[in-house]
């Protein structure tokens, strides 16, 4: 049984994460998305929504686990018994510091391998970041999210305003 990680902030969680998440799911036979706490990002979703939001729109997968996580990548990785972090890389910007990342995990746990998947096209210029700004600008994000993220954050800025 294949295992891998699918670790990240989701932040909202967007169409270009889902799009890896399906890629990962074809290769793998058990993929768990988890959520990093990452305080120092100062999310504008807590973890437990984010978490909520990812449960809500990868439902239709039989083979995906939905998580959350603190701390080292590599302890959760091995508590997971899983052989794999799964990362999206969208241009060469991602590069650099997914590499980074992907030795280090490396260093850490020569047992765990980092596969990097690329999206479609169409997202490789879509983050949360991105997404998080037009849409605290008044705008339309329809293409961008899933559904119950679109909804969640037009809650959460007019809560903010
Ligand atoms: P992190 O804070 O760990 O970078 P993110 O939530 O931004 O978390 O992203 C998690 C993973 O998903 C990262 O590997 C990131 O490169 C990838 N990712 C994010 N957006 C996209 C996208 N539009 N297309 C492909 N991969 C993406």
């Amino acid at each position: 049984m294949k295992i891998a990680i699918y670790p990240g902030t989701f932040d909202p969680i967007t169409n270009g994460h889902l799009d890896i998440l399906e890629r990962a799911v074809r290769l793998f036979d058990r993929v768990i998305i988890t959520v990093a706490k990452n305080p120092s990002k100062k999310p504008l979703f807590d973890q437990e929504e984010r978490y909520t939001l990812i449960r809500a729109a990868v439902k239709r997968y039989s083979n995906v686990e939905v998580d959350t996580f603190d701390g080292l990548l590599v302890e959760y990785a091995k508590k997971k018994h899983a052989t794999a972090l799964v990362r999206g890389l969208r241009a060469i910007s991602d590069f650099e510091y997914e590499l980074q990342m992907a030795l280090m995990n490396r260093k850490l746990d020569s047992t765990l391998e980092t596969v990097f998947l690329m999206p479609n096209e169409k997202y490789t210029y879509l983050n949360s970041s991105i997404v998080r700004e037009i849409a605290r600008l008044g705008g339309d994000v329809s293409g961008f999210v899933p559904d119950v993220a679109l909804k969640a954050l037009i809650r959460k800025l007019q809560k903010k305003k």
